[in-house]
């Protein structure tokens, strides 16, 4: 391995154009993370980072995937065998005319040709963008519009049921993928096409700042952003897998992520594979005893999760895990919404390991802010600010000045520009991408508090907050309030508009098996909460319901909650998590 090639590490510093402190202590860490790629003399391209330097270091025959299907079947593919499939793949594309720069978007199930696909299109110096395979029709044509999709690789029945009916309409469009043996007219049937196809490629030696994946944000509070990133983002894949997951070579990792949603690629592709770990990928949606039947039967190291999947274990209650053997976990984290105190310690008594909670967004591209390894677990914070990670808690003045707050004290989280894996930009919305860096800074859009020890805590997306009577408050506390009642499995909490107080919060919750909404237990709650919160903070109504509206990804739409509230338009609900498959 060319580790400490001079090469590498001019190129970690040279790729920090906004860097705020260039002789600081960041500087030194982009350093250390560029030690852990290779790179070319003359670029670097996240695919050879995540197999073709391990098959070429002799590690060809590691398990790189193993698939767990649906019906019960697996597939062991070693890095070897990933190799020789995106190098495939990136002869199909290559041979149907496709370029280097080129849009491929990925539409399926969690299957191999998915992982392999979005390598390949590494590896030929294209860019890609996964989708949720169970979006519907419009969600899907908006984003290959947006992203002028230039290939797609899906399945036979997602191509008739979704694309089909508009697929003349988008021009940019030359390719269509199939999985499996046969594909519908105007289509190319993967399997022989893979078949048919060399094992080998070389590498496309793109530049770092050379585009490799347009990601859609969640959709959670408004219209989805395409964020742009690029291959040097791999050196932070790789830090960030390394120091905020535990990943180390022939770990065994389960990301239960959807490559559609940025965890799913950056902690679900790129940064195990870098970090040449085994990963296991379950094509199955959550099922209680499949997933605990997982960890023991796969011997499970480490598990990145989200707090609605941790929800929903909480709700069958630590019963259901007594006769699994767990003893393989090393570490346990959690992403995407916050990770309410009651679920870490949950966790810890269950799995005999709490739950690490980590926030970052579709943006960072990476792990900003952790309850990292060997540090102190504070239930409900969102853990500290990463190694050559700067965070700021930042007021807004109506003039558009920026203040820096003191601990304690609640405002936005804001983050000094320069890290790897920064977007770079959110395709055709300069303006909008312009407005989050302001004096040095990029504004996150999220609420936070930062306590005398350097610990990060979660208020609410700026968006969500809720005005009462003089009080500032964020959902967040009051939902962890409501779910450590023993009735509640999840909460969603918004303000509604009221003549004296501005504001009122309004709760919605779902609930555990063994209880049913009753005007006695909608009491029984509130007193609860004005017990834990205090009358100010305390929901003056709470409703009860079936679901909450999330999106894909697992997040509550608090603004879909408000919407329907006040009856007001929906907004884009792309994302809204449905039956549709
Ligand atoms: P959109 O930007 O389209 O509204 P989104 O912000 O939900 O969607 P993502 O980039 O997938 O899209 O999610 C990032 C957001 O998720 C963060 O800004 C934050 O609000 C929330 N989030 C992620 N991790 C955590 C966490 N550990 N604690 C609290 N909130 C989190
Ligand atoms: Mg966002």
């Amino acid at each position: 391995m060319q580790t400490d090639s001079p090469n590498a590490l001019s190129r970690a510093k040279g790729s920090r154009p906004e860097m705020s402190h260039p002789d600081s202590v960041e500087a030194e860490r982009w350093r250390m993370a560029a030690e852990l790629v290779d790179g070319f003399d003359d670029g670097l391209n996240i695919c050879h980072e995540a197999l073709d330097r391990h098959v070429e270091n002799g590690h060809g025959d590691q398990v790189a995937l193993r698939w767990l299907g649906k019906s019960g079947e697996t597939r062991d593919l070693t890095y070897a065998d990933m190799r020789a499939l995106a190098a495939r793949f990136a002869n199909v594309l290559a041979a149907h005319g496709l370029q280097p720069g080129d849009a491929v978007f990925g539409l399926m199930g969690r299957v191999p040709e998915l992982y392999a696909g979005a390598l390949g299109t590494l590896k030929a110096g294209m860019v890609f963008t996964p989708l949720f395979s169970a979006f519907g029709p419009e969600p899907i044509r908006t984003r290959m519009e947006i992203g002028s999709a230039n290939a797609l690789i899906t399945t036979a029945s997602i191509y008739k049921r979704k694309i089909a009916a508009w697929r003349n309409e988008l021009d940019s469009l030359k390719l269509v993928l199939i999985l499996g043996d046969e594909a519908p007219e105007g289509c190319v049937a993967l399997g022989p096409a893979l078949d048919a196809a060399a094992p080998d490629f070389d590498t496309v030696h793109t530049a770092p700042e050379d585009p490799a994946l347009i990601h859609f944000t969640s959709g959670t509070t408004g219209k989805p952003k395409g964020a742009v990133h690029v291959h040097n983002a791999v050196l932070y894949h790789a830090f960030s897998g390394r120091h905020a997951l535990d990943l180390t070579p022939g770990t065994i990792y389960w990301c239960t992520a959807d490559p559609g949603w940025v965890t799913g690629t950056s902690y679900g592709i790129i940064a195990p594979l870098v970090n040449r770990v085994t990963m296991i990928v379950d094509e199955a949606e959550f099922d209680l005893d499949r997933w605990y039947g997982t960890i023991q039967r796969e011997r499970v190291e480490v598990w990145y999760s989200a707090p609605t999947a941790i929800r929903m274990m909480m709700r069958t209650g630590a019963e259901a895990a007594r006769p699994y053997d767990f003893s393989s976990l090393r570490f346990l984290a959690s992403v995407g919404e916050p990770l309410n105190p009651e679920a870490v310690t949950w966790s810890a008594k269950v799995f005999g390991k709490p739950f690490h909670d980590n926030w970052w967004q579709t943006e960072t591209g990476g792990i900003m802010i952790a309850n990292q390894p060997g540090m102190e677990v504070r239930p409900g914070s969102m853990g500290k600010p990463m190694p050559g990670i700067e965070a700021g808690i930042i007021e807004r003045a109506e003039d558009g000045t920026l203040t820096e707050l003191g601990e304690g004290q609640v405002g936005e989280l804001a983050l000094r520009p320069g890290w790897p894996s920064m977007m770079r930009a959110y395709l055709h919305e300069q303006a909008r991408y312009d407005k989050c860096f302001v004096d040095g800074w990029y504004l996150s859009g999220d609420l936070a508090m930062r306590d005398a020890d350097g610990y990060f805590w979660f208020v609410g997306r700026a968006d969500d907050l809720i005005k009462t009577s003089g009080h500032l408050i964020g959902p967040f506390e009051v939902e962890s309030a409501l779910i450590e009642h023993e009735a509640v499995a999840e909460a969603g909490v918004i303000g509604v508009p009221d003549e004296t107080a501005g504001e009122v919060v309004k709760a919605y919750v779902t609930l555990n098996p063994g209880h049913e909404p009753s005007a006695e237990l909608e009491r029984a709650l509130r007193g609860h909460a004005r017990k834990a919160l205090g009358p100010a903070v305390a929901p003056r109504e709470i409703v009860f319901r079936e679901t909450l509206p999330k999106t894909r990804s697992g997040k509550i739409m608090r603004r879909l909650l408000k919407a329907r509230e006040l009856g007001l338009p929906e907004g884009d609900i792309s994302t809204l998590e449905t039956d549709e498959s």
